[in-house]
């Protein structure tokens, strides 16, 4: 793994997609090309959080997720950058042999603790039996990481040119870091990647920083493809589809569902004739290593 963070690379790539109607735009705002292992918005969300563990004078932050998890590994590398140490608090026993993810977090320094599906539900009893540690929440979520988030929509170029701006919704913490940083005549639009996960819409409020001119947002529901991670032959089919005609990799947990329920919107006329659209790719690509080798042309 290269150890450098290319913020240069980020672009906004223009996608001309067949199912695309004359009079819409679609720009893709490419964060994956941050790095090819750390994911682009995680770098983002962590920011703040690694600065107050700096502060507070502690030398080593802990934080929480699964095998595959892209807060996991963007952790590790986030931390070796700053010159902390991390640990990684593992959801299920150990396995035989690790997960890229996992393997790579290692790499970077990251001590591995895996603890069973039950006991890491409560965090609270987990995180008694670490002293000195700064504890980063599952997947970055929190005022923190939508601080770090509002910092995205500045590599899109002209960030205001945009009527919408689409995102894939996990914890919502990125959503909630874009809405902040949006102007009010834009509309956010976020895709939660959990099946019927309706309190995100709450989760999100409360990150919300007040003001007179909220942008309008909302989050859809239908895309989630039978819940997080999975992945039909169809989602797979639709990623080979975006890559041959349009040369964009996604991710098969956050960026297919969103392009997919961005051609979705387009088509049911939710986003209309004479939007200019914005597409976050937040990255993610590390996690299609979960698949098999070949299933993807990239
Ligand atoms: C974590 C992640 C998201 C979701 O971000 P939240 O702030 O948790 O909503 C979206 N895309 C990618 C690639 C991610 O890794």
């Amino acid at each position: 793994m290269q150890h450098t963070l290319h913020f240069d690379n980020i672009i906004t790539q223009p996608l001309y997609a067949v199912w695309l109607p004359q009079g819409i735009t679609l720009d893709v705002l490419r964060l994956d090309a941050l790095h090819d292992v750390v994911s682009g918005n995680k770098w983002f969300k962590l920011k703040y959080y690694l600065a107050a563990a700096q502060q507070s004078g502690c030398n080593t932050v802990a934080t929480f997720g699964g095998a595959y998890s892209n807060h996991i590994i963007a952790t590790a590398f986030a931390c070796k950058a700053a010159g902390l140490k991390s640990i990684g608090i593992i959801r299920g026993e150990r396995p035989a042999i690790l997960s890229h993810t996992l393997q790579q977090a290692l790499a970077c320094g990251m001590q591995l603790h895996f603890v069973t599906r039950q006991a890491f539900k409560n965090k609270q009893a987990v995180k008694q039996q670490f002293l000195n540690v700064y504890w980063v929440n599952e997947g970055g979520h929190g005022a923190e990481g939508a601080r770090g988030a509002a910092e995205i929509l500045a590599f899109a170029g002209q960030p205001a040119s945009f009527t919408n701006i689409v995102c894939a919704v996990g914890t919502g913490t990125m959503f909630a870091g874009l809405v902040n940083s949006a102007e009010a005549s834009q509309t956010i639009t976020g895709v939660s990647v959990l099946k019927n996960n309706f309190s995100i819409h709450d989760e999100i409020s409360a990150l919300l920083i007040p003001r007179t001119n909220l942008p309008q947002w909302q989050i859809v529901h239908d895309y989630h493809f039978g819940g997080y991670a999975k992945h039909p032959a169809a989602l797979i089919q639709f990623m080979q589809e975006v890559w041959q005609t349009c040369k964009l990799p996604t991710d098969i947990v956050y960026t297919a569902k969103t392009l997919y329920a961005i051609r979705g919107l387009i088509q049911q006329g939710a986003i209309m004739p004479g939007s200019r659209v914005l597409m976050i790719h937040s990255g993610g690509l590390q996690g299609n290593m979960s698949l098999a080798a070949g299933v993807l042309p990239f």
